[in-house]
């Protein structure tokens, strides 16, 4: 991987005090989580990360990703274009305390041995951002008369969306029973 802030985990705490951003454009053929989702891994996805001490000397994080993926069409089946534009706010934390009294704007990032692993965060928020089911606009789609006449979102089953967090916290109780 070419990119600098992916090579090596970053230190947040210089990150923060000196206000870096790092904007950089990411294939998805790197992110392999999020390529299982996607019809296929073309492309890249832009990030853009401005680092700061918010209130309280939070250690801070303003993201926000750009970029078009390709998912399944759920009517038809074939593929469709989706473009996403996609803000986020990370306070960085390096307990579960913290991670539970951050403000409720700030989603809680993990850092360990006082390191941010960048790839699996911005990951997670390519995962959160696509959308939960899509579908070819009516006009475009092979598919786009209902027998019933049932918009489609009412007779599918609503997909059950992969909760990166919820698997962060179940991998850390697991490590923490462990010991
Ligand atoms: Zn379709």
């Amino acid at each position: 991987m070419a990119n600098e802030y992916l090579r090596y985990p970053l230190d947040p705490y210089k990150f923060c005090a000196a206000e870096r951003e790092a904007v950089f454009d990411l294939s998805l053929q790197d992110m392999k989580r999020a390529q299982e989702m996607l019809v296929d891994a073309e492309g890249s996805i832009h990030f853009e990360l401005r680092f700061s001490y918010g209130p309280q000397r939070l250690l801070q994080v303003e993201g926000r990703l750009k970029g078009d993926v390709t998912l399944e069409c759920q009517r038809c089946l074939g593929p469709v274009q989706e473009s996403l534009d996609s803000e986020f706010m990370w306070g960085l934390v390096t307990t579960e305390e913290a991670a539970s009294n951050l403000p409720r704007t700030h989603e809680p990032v993990f850092i360990e041995n006082e390191a941010l692993d960048l790839l699996p965060a911005i990951e997670d928020e390519l995962i959160l951002a696509l959308p939960l089911v899509a579908y070819h606009p009516p006009e475009a789609c092979s598919m786009p008369e209902q027998i019933t006449g049932q918009a489609p979102e009412e007779t599918q089953a609503p997909v059950e969306k992969h909760n990166p967090f919820s698997a962060l916290a179940d991998l850390k109780k697991s490590l923490k029973s462990g010991q």
